[in-house]
């Protein structure tokens, strides 16, 4: 594979070989794509483990995973008010929590492409974190290209991506560079960020996002939901900044998958995505739904 970073070319000892997914013949792959360390778990780790049991093989990408040293200004902030010292590398803590999470729930190949959190590129304060990207950001381009490498690997039938509800910059140049690839536009599942979409639900999605996507639903059974829940606890080092305390989740979680259901009028508990119009026959013919007429 060709890779331009140290970071993302690192063996991964907890993943199987990307070819080895693309050579499975009879499971189709299942791409879900995080802007950080833990948005996938959050936000739709309940599908991941349905498709999982249903027998897809499951790649889980996580955008921003590089470690900085000596962290200054804001960025040594941010794990400050997690409660770790400047001596921590804190991304080699949250990685050795994703691939945990990885673990537990069957990921079949798990990735991380080594670029630097937004901290680290010139956001230099919360306020600036959800006040769009900046214009000297070009970030997108480099995840373009980095996916361009995972999604040739792996021929995903599905990537599922963020919204960006929240507005969080690493979060919208992630939207962007899925988008910077129109021939997945059919194959692509947008995501509703959690915890953002938990605190405002009726927060917009990216602007960027196409105007004629439409929302569809994926019921999860008591089994997704506690495995769900049971695989976000594994980034330990979030949950007290997420969600207060580790009780949390579980209410956080499975609280909002209920009011997403009662939202869409389906019986609970679901987590929402939207697609292209043109995909979804495909999604429904797939088994991914049932079919949201019924
Ligand atoms: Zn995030």
């Amino acid at each position: 594979m060709e890779h331009g970073s140290d970071n993302f070319d690192k063996p991964d000892p907890c993943s199987i070989r990307v070819s080895s997914v693309a050579s499975s013949i009879l499971a189709p792959v299942a791409l879900f794509v995080s802007p950080h360390l833990d948005d996938v778990a959050f936000s739709c780790s309940g599908t991941l483990a349905g498709l999982k049991r249903r027998g897809w093989r499951v790649a889980v990408a996580t955008v921003f995973t590089a470690s900085v040293p000596d962290p200054r200004g804001f960025a040594l902030a941010c794990q400050l008010d997690k409660g770790l010292g400047p001596e921590v590398d804190y991304m080699a803590l949250r990685r050795l929590e994703d691939a945990e999470f990885g673990q537990e729930l069957g990921v079949d190949s798990l990735r991380w492409l080594g670029l630097p959190e937004a901290p680290h590129r010139g956001y230099d304060s919360p306020s600036a974190l959800f006040d769009g990207v900046r214009p000297d950001d070009r970030v997108d381009r480099e995840i373009a290209r980095r996916l361009a490498h995972l999604v040739e690997d792996l021929r995903p039938a599905w990537i599922f991506a963020p919204q960006a509800i929240g507005n969080h910059a690493d979060h919208l140049q992630v939207v962007r560079a899925i988008l910077d690839h129109p021939d997945w536009r059919a194959r692509t599942a947008w995501y509703r960020d959690l915890p953002y979409a938990a605190k405002n639900p009726l927060a917009a999605p990216s602007p960027d996002l196409p105007d004629n996507i439409i929302e569809v639903s994926w019921p999860l059974t008591p089994d997704d939901l506690t495995a769900k829940v049971s695989a976000s606890a594994r980034y330990a080092s979030q949950i007290p900044f997420q969600f207060g305390e580790a009780a949390a989740i579980g209410r956080t979680l499975g609280g909002f998958a209920e009011s997403e259901a009662v939202r869409l009028e389906k019986s609970g508990p679901v987590e929402a995505f939207l697609v292209d119009p043109e995909s979804l026959s495909a999604w429904i013919a797939q088994n991914l739904m049932p079919d949201p007429a019924n």
